[in-house]
C-alpha cells in the first residue's frame, strides 16, 4: 500500500486545520468521520441492517439515518453498541482503504493522510505507516472547542474522557505537531512536516 500518516488528536485539538494545510500541498486527506457517514447512507446495506435491527425510529422522513436516536439507543446498552460496532467497524476501514487507494489517482503529493480523532483507539493506526499527533494543553483544547461549537464545557470534558489521555496519545506519536501557537506556527510545522513526507514516501 501507498505511504499514508494518520493524524489524529483531541477534540478541539486542530486536525482539520492541519488537515487543511497538507490539502493546500496536494496530499490526499481521508476523513475517518466521512467514512463513518458514508456506509450508513441510504442505499447502503449498513443502514437496512440497523432498521431491521432497531426498528423504524432510527430512521427519518427523509430516509437517513437519525443519529441522535441511534445514540440514545446504545448509550448505557454495551450489547447494543458491540452490535452497532460490529456491523460498522470492519465497512469503516473497507471505505478508508478505498478511499487511500484512490490517492494516487486523484492527488499529486506521493502519500496520503489518514484523519481520525480516534486514529490509536479504533485500531485504524494499523493502516497508516506513521501517526501524527495535533498536542496542545488540555485548557487550551477545551477553550477551542467550546469556542468552536455549541457542545457545553461539561460535553466537552465528557467527550475529552472517552478519547486517550494527551499523554497516551503523544506516547504513540512519529511527529507532534504543537499547536499550542498560531496558526502560523501550525502551518510553518505541517509545511516541515509535509517535505519531510515526500522524502519518506519515496524511500518507501
Ligand atoms: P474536532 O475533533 O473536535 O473536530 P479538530 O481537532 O478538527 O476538532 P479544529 O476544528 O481544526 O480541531 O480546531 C478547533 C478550533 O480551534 C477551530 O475553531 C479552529 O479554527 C481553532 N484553531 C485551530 N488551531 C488554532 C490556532 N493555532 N490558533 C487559534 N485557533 C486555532
Amino acid at each position: 500500500p501507498r505511504f499514508t500518516v494518520g493524524l489524529t488528536g483531541g477534540i478541539g485539538s486542530g486536525k482539520s486545520t492541519a488537515a487543511a494545510r497538507f490539502r493546500h500541498h496536494g496530499v490526499n486527506v481521508v476523513d475517518a468521520d466521512q467514512a463513518a457517514r458514508v456506509v450508513v447512507e441510504p442505499g447502503r446495506p449498513a443502514l437496512a441492517a440497523i432498521e431491521e435491527h432497531f426498528g423504524p425510529s432510527v430512521i427519518q422522513a427523509d430516509g437517513t439515518l437519525d443519529r441522535a436516536v441511534l445514540r440514545k439507543l446504545v448509550f448505557d446498552d454495551p450489547t447494543e453498541r458491540r452490535w452497532l460496532e460490529q456491523l460498522t467497524h470492519p465497512l469503516i476501514r473497507e471505505e478508508i482503504v478505498t478511499s487511500l487507494a484512490a490517492s494516487a489517482q486523484t492527488h499529486s503529493a506521493p502519500y496520503a493522510i489518514l484523519e481520525s480523532p480516534l486514529l490509536i483507539e479504533s485500531g485504524q493506526s494499523e493502516l497508516v505507516q506513521r501517526i501524527c499527533v495535533v498536542d496542545l494543553p488540555e485548557a487550551m483544547q477545551l477553550a477551542r472547542a467550546s469556542a468552536r461549537d455549541a457542545n457545553t464545557l461539561e460535553q466537552i470534558r465528557k467527550i475529552m474522557a472517552a478519547q486517550l489521555s494527551r499523554e497516551a496519545r503523544c506516547a504513540k506519536a512519529d511527529d507532534i505537531l504543537d499547536n499550542s501557537g498560531s496558526l502560523e506556527s501550525l502551518n510553518a510545522q505541517v509545511d516541515a512536516l509535509h517535505a519531510k513526507y515526500v522524502q519518506r514516501a519515496s524511500q518507501s
